[in-house]
């Protein structure tokens, strides 16, 4: 395993490193050994999380909290990220153990996912918390600029509604199947079954319609295979 020249990768990414061991970390995968990414995804991941949030929040100041999540989980995908780390060849600097690199892991999406998480925690290890905002809001400048709010926002029971509709399945069905606790502070569990999945889904909220919205995003996560 050698490391390529990794001049290419920062100017891409807009960031110089001081310590260049941040970086080579950051690129490093389980197979090579202890000294890997994982622990610098942890951090990236909830940096990542943070500042597109604040983004989203000062970008959509009369949109409401539910929308604004789902606005920032399309953004911070795995699929998303992996995309990024592609236009970055992160692939080409990543360095893997024998195996993986035999099964192709430098073109996996999980794989340049998490390394495109591990970057940011990386940068943020090396500079502060404002250069890493800087970056992230370059990298997502385009994204964030063309959210198309109606269709990103769509609560994930009218996104499953359509997803069924589209492909004339049989509507989901809902079901309360355990009601908890005193009228002021109760529990629902709901029940939902879909025609193209012999698993009957469940989810627990304090609203009817908060325990229904988690079993779609649930169902929905399951068939979009995330
Ligand atoms: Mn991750």
């Amino acid at each position: 395993m050698t490391l390529t020249s990794t001049d290419k990768l920062c100017k891409s990414l807009g960031y110089q490193f001081n310590n260049h061991h941040l970086l080579e970390k950051a690129l490093t995968h389980r197979s090579v050994g202890k000294d890997n990414y994982e622990r610098l995804e942890f951090l990236g991941d909830s940096i990542l999380s943070f500042v597109i949030s604040t983004c989203l929040y000062n970008q959509f100041p009369h949109v409401d909290e539910g929308k604004l999540s789902r606005l920032r989980a399309t953004l911070v995908k795995g699929e998303q990220l992996a995309r990024m780390a592609r236009d970055l060849n992160v692939g080409d600097y990543l360095l893997l153990g024998p195996g993986e690199l035999k099964s192709g892991g430098h073109r996996r999406d999980s794989i340049l996912a998490d390394t495109f998480e591990a970057l940011l925690g990386a940068v943020y290890l090396d500079s502060d918390i404002a250069t890493v905002h800087r970056l992230i809001e370059n990298l997502f400048k385009e994204l964030l600029e063309n959210i198309d709010l109606d269709h990103a926002t769509k609560d994930p029971k009218t996104q499953l509604q359509e997803y069924m509709q589209s492909r004339k399945l049989v509507l989901p069905e809902y079901e309360v199947i355990e009601t908890r606790g005193e009228a002021h502070s109760q529990t629902f569990t709901i029940s939902c079954r879909v025609s193209i999945s012999p698993t009957l889904y469940t989810a627990t909220g304090n609203s009817r319609r908060k325990a229904e919205q988690a079993v779609a995003a649930i169902i929905l996560k399951e068939i979009s295979g995330g």
